[in-house]
């Protein structure tokens, strides 16, 4: 199969090959070590705030997600959820269910956020600003420098969802004035689903430090406290955190982020360029880097998703909800190089000449 979902993606050799290895005893020095260099490693790459920590929790993406709702955000806090699709809803579900006052500005499935769109939301009280930078599940990127200046006016705290921009498109805390930021192993970290990783900056720590916990599992308090000593409160899933230190090891030394991004770059505009011969059309306005989401105009996208899997051994990414027979999604992250495209691509033009897309 060639795999050209969001997540879990494809992976390298290097890291297939901790995958098979046995999983080591954990409560020592040497896997302390790994735990703070891939935490020093982190707050570089993500252009963290000076005096930031990053923890690692077990679990998915949305267990980071859910450990900031519980211990960062409080019950005085009034939140604003930029609602553009699952992962927005996502959000604003969790603000439901851990009691958190909060408005959802919904944007129109595929639509970009406009600066406009946030005015009637300023000097209203709001105090905290949830939003997923790429909101995967349409594959619009928002403009955090719009998101960024309205919370710097209205002095909110900002938590950005980086978990399928980071390495894909550009992200950084600093210029994007971020005090909180989510990311997790499975998408272009290219790594085992199961680790999800969450930044704080100062102000952040300081929420944390006086909130009451709320959970064990996902206690902030507690992730830092260990993380001091580069450990975790329980056992981690230990095989994954030593993919992630290999895999930023291998992205320090072999042309930083910027070349990761580069290379999703090339890859989605290699794919946007030779899918525009199909009867389709782009679905997002403002596209991330790391997928594409593809309207399939007649045709079911269900079906596309289907022969591409049952015929040709290609995995894309279907939607859910009402987009189930409208869209799907191409990703571009993970171990993909430009020959996986042309593989696509013969599929595609395969399916066109049995007649299959019109
Ligand atoms: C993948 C993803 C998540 C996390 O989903 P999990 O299934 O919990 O890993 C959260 N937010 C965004 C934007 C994502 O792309």
């Amino acid at each position: 199969m060639i795999n050209f979902t969001v997540g879990p993606v494809q992976t390298y050799d290097y890291i297939l090959k901790i995958g098979s290895q046995q999983v080591p005893y954990f409560r020592t020095a040497e896997f302390s070590d790994i735990v703070n260099e891939s935490e020093q490693l982190l707050l570089q790459m993500i252009d963290a705030p000076n005096d930031s920590k990053a923890v690692f929790l077990t679990g998915s993406g949305t267990a980071a997600m859910e450990s900031v709702v519980m211990n960062v955000l409080n019950d005085e806090d009034k939140v604003l959820v930029i609602n553009g699709g699952s992962f927005g809803e996502r959000f604003s579900s969790l603000c439901s269910l851990h009691h958190r006052k909060h408005d959802d500005v919904c944007l129109e499935f595929g639509k970009t956020l406009r600066k406009e769109e946030l005015i009637p939301y300023s000097d209203k009280g709001y105090t905290a600003l949830l939003v997923n930078v790429n909101e995967t599940s349409t594959g619009v990127l928002y403009d955090m420098n719009i998101i960024r200046d309205f919370c710097k006016k209205n002095n909110m705290l900002l938590v950005a969802d980086a978990i399928s921009s980071f390495l894909a498109d550009n992200f950084s805390m600093k210029d994007m004035g971020v005090d909180v930021a989510v990311i997790s192993s499975q998408k272009a970290l290219a790594c085992a689903p199961g680790i999800s990783m969450t930044v704080m900056d100062p102000k952040a720590l300081e929420r944390v430090e006086k909130n009451d916990d709320r959970n064990m599992y996902l206690s902030l308090k507690d992730a830092l406290k260990n993380a001091l000593r580069g450990q975790t409160p329980f056992t981690p899933a230990v095989g994954i955190i030593r993919q992630i230190h290999a895999r930023l090891k291998y992205i320090e030394t072999h042309g930083g982020v910027r070349r990761e991004i580069d290379h999703v770059s090339v890859l989605a505009r290699d794919f946007r360029e030779r899918i525009k011969e199909f009867p389709f059309t782009l679905y997002a306005e403002t596209p991330s880097n790391a997928v594409t989401s593809v309207h399939a105009g007649e045709i079911s996208a269900r079906l596309v998703f289907e022969t591409l899997k049952d015929d040709y051994g290609i995995w894309v990414c279907p939607n859910g909800g009402t987009m189930a027979e409208t869209i799907f999604r191409v990703g571009h992250i993970g171990n993909l190089s430009i020959s996986d495209n042309d593989r696509l691509f013969e599929a595609l033009h395969d399916m066109k000449k049995r007649g299959m897309l019109g």
